[in-house]
């Protein structure tokens, strides 16, 4: 019987489950969504415009009716403090609909005025309204850009084959976000287990207001949060560490597996736990984990 040997990525402390958030445009109502963050042990990333920054103004269309300030520059700092901040352009346009000088300095600009912020490089972005096309992606890819998101739910628990292309799995408001927690709970075995599970909520802090939505979002962190088999990550950090793991050279074998990065990588190699640490070499018998089994 042939038996191919199956090398899965597991995120950090050998868990298979990983779950995180990301909130547009900087609004006033981020630092309530904070405070159930920190509350319920989540992390995320919040996508920023610099340019508006300090602006106030309302959303007023059909069942919405909300304020939609935004943070000032020199709050930034200590609202999203210990938060990601990434980007999401200076003035917030259909970038698909503007020419591509602009497109690079929204970006681009933008970066430079959160590093600025943050004194340390910004490599996240979303997209506003969700859009993009080849020409954004290059452009944001050329600005130092190494992951975006869409506003494209998969109702699904993979990570992305493109992080430039980085479909989330719901909206925090959506309905189906408790039964996706509910399956998302659900004990995986290391014989189930084929790949990472990402659970990833994006939305905008005002549609809490709009909606009514906190006490309910509420409920959704307090039954997906503090769980030791969870990873909680900013967006960065989940794109980093996938990073380590392509970065992992292997003997031509497969029994030997180098970790060149900066982070210890975790990986179930028929269906045994490895951890495979910064800088050191591990030795894989899986052959021998095979003896017992009829050729
Ligand atoms: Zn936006």
């Amino acid at each position: 019987m042939l038996r191919l040997r199956e090398d899965i990525p597991l995120f950090p402390g050998g868990r298979k489950k990983a779950f995180t958030l990301s909130s547009d445009d900087g609004i006033t109502q981020d630092g309530r969504l904070i405070a159930l963050l920190r509350k319920y042990g989540l992390k995320g990333t919040f996508h920023l415009n610099s340019g508006l920054m300090g602006h106030r103004d309302w959303l007023i269309q059909p069942g919405i009716n909300v304020s939609h300030y935004k943070y000032c520059c020199e709050d930034i700092c200590k609202i999203y403090e210990s938060f990601e901040i990434a980007v999401h352009t200076m003035t917030h346009p259909d970038l698909t609909r503007v020419p591509q000088a602009m497109v690079s300095y929204e970006i681009a600009q933008n970066k430079k005025h959160l590093e600025d912020i943050m004194h340390s490089p910004i490599r996240g972005m979303s997209y506003p309204f969700g859009t993009y096309n080849n020409t954004v992606i290059q452009t944001a890819k050329s600005c130092g850009i190494v992951y975006s998101r869409t506003v494209e739910s998969t109702y699904r628990f993979g990570l992305p084959e493109d992080f430039l292309i980085w479909h989330p799995t719901c909206h925090y408001c959506d309905d189906r976000r408790t039964s996706l927690a509910r399956e998302f709970l659900a004990p995986v075995s290391a014989e189930d287990y084929h790949s990472p599970l990402l659970f990833y909520v994006w939305g905008h802090a005002y549609e809490l207001d709009a909606y009514k939505g906190w006490e309910s979002l509420e409920d959704f962190f307090q039954l997906i949060g503090k769980n030791d088999e969870i990873w909680y990550a900013e967006n960065i950090e989940i794109h980093s560490y996938m990073q380590a793991v392509s970065s992992l050279i292997y003997s031509s074998t497969g029994d030997y597996i180098t970790n060149p990065s900066c982070m210890d990588v975790w990986m179930q190699i028929d269906r045994k736990v490895y951890c495979i640490r910064s800088g050191e070499t591990v030795t894989v018998n899986w052959l021998h984990h095979n003896d017992d089994i009829q050729a």
